[in-house]
């Protein structure tokens, strides 16, 4: 038997309840507005899942991600913003009224902020998911400083990875980078490869990919297989980086928002899209640094901008 959806109405609804989405939160509520965030995983996002963060400021002694992100929660929370646990399926948003729609629900709401992040895409190899916050990391400005006189491994190529691994080298004694190509080929522009290469700190080992990583509690090693030869080759290490991109959490808003070709939603100073009345906020959409200080900023323009869209809105009825 097909069951009707409930459907509900907001003023403002947010996607997603990490850094960006919060932030958005807490600027919404507080200025009155009826506000929904849905959120399909825990609260706080990435961030959450983050041990240790030194950058945030206004934490002298760093805090954890899970912590900080219950600040947010709870900031949010104090200015009755709602919260459900549930997955978007799907969403309208060409029309006066934004319709989103739940497993169970269908949201109705005057504007929207879309602060649904990025998941830094993954190698797939054996150890992996296991090691991800105990060794494995994504984030060279989050995790480089506690590598001070370590071997670290860097994979990928691509600008990020490469200009990663250059700044590890203020840290790290040995930066050994994994590299799917041959000798002396890389992903990045040529001024940072020349200058990878010539840096003593670096070490590049050509035409591999990660077999499997080593470790339990800890990572041990990167096994690298190289790819002519199929040799394996253990990489002991403190560290293993993966620098492979990042993929937008935005499929759902395709063929809707203008976005680029991984599907990073691009908007203005702003935060708004090409549709009124929608925003997006934080690392789905594009921008130079995806840190919990720029979601910070991002949610609170788009809070603002929600806020003022509906204040005119309103007016001209
Ligand atoms: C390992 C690691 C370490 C890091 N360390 C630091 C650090 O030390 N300092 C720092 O500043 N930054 C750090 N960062 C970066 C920082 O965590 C991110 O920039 C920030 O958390 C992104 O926040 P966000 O709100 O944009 O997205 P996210 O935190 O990704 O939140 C998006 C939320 O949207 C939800 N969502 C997605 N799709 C849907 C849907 N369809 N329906 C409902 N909900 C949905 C997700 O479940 C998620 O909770 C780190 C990142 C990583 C990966």
């Amino acid at each position: 038997m097909k069951m009707d959806k409930i459907i509900e109405k907001y003023d403002v609804i947010i996607i997603g309840g990490g850094a960006a989405g919060l932030t958005a939160a807490i600027y919404c509520g507080r200025a009155m507005l009826n506000t929904l965030v849905l959120e399909q995983s825990l609260v706080g996002g990435l961030a959450a899942g983050t041990g240790e963060i030194e950058n945030y400021p206004g934490f002298p002694d760093g805090t954890d991600g899970k912590s900080l992100m219950e600040l947010f929660y709870k900031q949010a929370r104090r200015f009755n913003v709602k919260f459900k646990f549930t997955d978007v399926k799907r969403a309208d948003l060409i029309n006066d009224v934004k319709i989103i729609e739940t497993f169970r629900n269908i949201y109705e709401a005057e504007a929207v902020i879309i602060a649904s992040g990025a998941r830094p895409r993954i190698t797939g190899a054996p150890n992996e998911e296991k090691l991800i916050g105990k060794g494995i990391s994504f984030c060279a400005v989050c995790d480089a400083a506690s590598n001070t006189g370590k071997t670290v491994v860097v994979i990928g190529s691509g600008d990020s990875a490469i200009e990663e691994g250059v700044f590890l080298t203020k840290f790290a004694d040995k930066v050994i980078v994994s590299v799917l190509h041959d000798a002396g080929k890389m992903d990045c522009n040529e001024i940072t490869k020349a200058t990878a290469l010539s840096n003593p700190k670096m070490e590049f080992i050509w035409n591999t990919v990660v077999d499997h990583f080593d470790g339990d509690d800890q990572i041990e090693a990167v096994v690298l297989k190289n790819l002519k030869t199929g040799e394996l080759i253990p990489v002991k290490c403190h560290r293993c980086f993966e620098f492979i991109g990042h993929i937008p959490n935005s499929d759902i808003f395709k063929g809707m928002l203008d976005m680029t070709d991984e599907g990073y939603i691009l908007t203005n100073e702003e935060m708004e899209t090409n549709i009124e009345g929608v925003f997006a906020a934080g690392d789905v959409r594009k921008k130079y640094l995806r840190q919990v200080a720029t979601c910070v900023g991002d949610g609170a323009i788009a809070g603002v901008k929600a806020e003022k869209f509906i204040q005119i809105k309103r007016s001209c009825k």
